[in-house]
């Protein structure tokens, strides 16, 4: 069981994301760092290559100057769950060198709003999976057939698809709108042009910890060794892009222009404590997809619009518990044909819909395809994003008094070049 009256010597705020109790992993640049791999506690950064430096460590140091944080995680779960104690030890222990050593403390800790977080890992395949039941549910609903929204598939396993890695991006970013072939429902032709239905998709993603070569499975049981982390994912969606090419073969240029990632992965050692019981899963599983034990995860997630010099508007309220599928099935599906998989590979959650209309985790279902748009708080109306509207996820845990939570996925939608 983690330490519930663990603290920190350094003062953190009851709402930070960064307490004690997470100690996420990310990567950072400065003026005067080009990367280095740093944690976080409160508002800081610690930099991992600067505390090494007076040996607290006791690791390699030229993995903590890497641009992306795979070597370091590719170190083994046994080592880099060591350091991560280690940077808690030196936290919390009141005679630590770093709460003396005034000048130290200034190399090693910054102020996050001083740093620029860079693209954590360097991601070789990105799946997407569409395992939340309200979500494949709502849509189903929409584009075919209320009384049969799910495909005969669905509750047999984890639907999925491989996605294009080459354009995720860190949050902070932007990007234009993109371009591409529609369908007008009153014509028999496609058109060519800005996407006039560009969507967000709440989700989050794993990151693989540990690779496998080819023929191996990674069962459900010990899918957890081969998870590094969590990070917050924006999964942008061109619905009417979508709608024209998706049929046979799921989604193409309507998901490859853009996507999003939060900087810190939060180790699944953080997001522990926070484990509930998943959903109840009838029919019955085939044997390999069964599994024992809590491994849902109870994550609170929200989505906020922000028009260009306007407010944050809260837009959506979802959890990470509605997956009907966990992480751990999701990769036992994934490698039970024998594909292998890379340190760095990331696996997105899919949508991230409730049950209740304001869980819905798109504008596709929040505004019900458009039919009833959001009032934002400058009195404007949203049925889709925006040119010029910058959406934000946040997602945290909390329970007995312990945060553990993911900063900001943020970006800004361009107009079209
Ligand atoms: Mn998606």
């Amino acid at each position: 069981m983690p330490d519930q009256q663990l603290k920190s010597w350094i003062e953190v705020a009851p709402d930070s994301d960064f307490s004690i109790h997470n100690i996420p992993f990310g990567i950072y640049s400065d003026n005067n760092v080009k990367h280095h791999i740093c944690s976080a506690i409160g508002e800081y950064i610690i930099d991992l290559f600067e505390l090494e430096s007076a040996d607290l460590l006791d690791m390699n140091r030229s993995v903590l100057e890497e641009q992306y944080l795979n070597s370091f995680i590719e170190l083994g779960k046994t080592e880099t769950n060591r350091v991560r104690q280690r940077i808690i030890e030196l936290l919390s222990s009141a005679d630590s060198i770093l709460k003396t050593d005034k000048a130290f403390f200034n190399k090693v800790f910054k102020k996050q709003s001083d740093v620029k977080m860079l693209m954590p890992v360097r991601i070789g395949d990105y799946t997407d999976f569409y395992s939340s039941i309200d979500h494949a549910t709502n849509v189903g609903t929409m584009f075919r057939d209320p009384a049969n929204a799910l495909l005969p598939n669905w509750k047999h396993l984890p639907v999925g698809y491989h996605g294009r890695a080459s354009s995720i991006c860190v949050s902070g970013h932007s990007f234009h709108r993109p371009k591409g072939q529609q369908k007008p429902a009153d014509s028999d032709n496609p058109v060519f042009g800005p996407s006039k239905l560009l969507d967000i998709e709440l989700e989050t993603a794993f990151i693989i910890g540990k690779k496998t070569e080819m023929g191996d499975n990674v069962s459900t049981g010990d899918a957890d060794n081969y998870i590094f982390g969590m990070v917050l994912f924006n999964d942008w969606s061109a619905r009417d892009i979508q709608t024209w090419e998706y049929v046979p073969l799921g989604p193409f240029l309507s998901k490859n222009f853009a996507s999003t990632v939060s900087p810190w992965i939060v180790t699944l050692e953080a997001l522990e404590p926070f484990r509930m019981k998943g959903y109840e899963q009838v029919p019955q599983l085939l044997p390999y997809l069964q599994y024992t034990g809590e491994k849902n995860i109870d994550i609170k997630l929200e989505v906020f619009l922000k028009p260009k010099d306007g407010k944050e508007n809260l837009i959506i309220k979802s959890n990470y518990k509605y997956m009907y599928y966990t992480m751990e099935q999701q990769l036992a599906h994934h490698t039970v044909n024998g594909c292998n998989i890379n340190v760095g590979d990331m696996m997105a959650s899919g949508t991230l819909s409730g049950p209740e209309p304001h869980e819905f985790g798109s504008m596709l279902e929040l505004t019900w395809r458009g039919t009833k748009p959001l009032k934002l708080n400058d009195g404007s109306e949203r049925k889709f994003v925006n040119d010029n509207d910058s959406i934000i996820i946040k997602g945290h845990c909390e329970k007995n008094g312990m945060r553990v939570g993911f900063g900001e996925c943020a970006a800004t939608l361009l107009p079209a070049k």
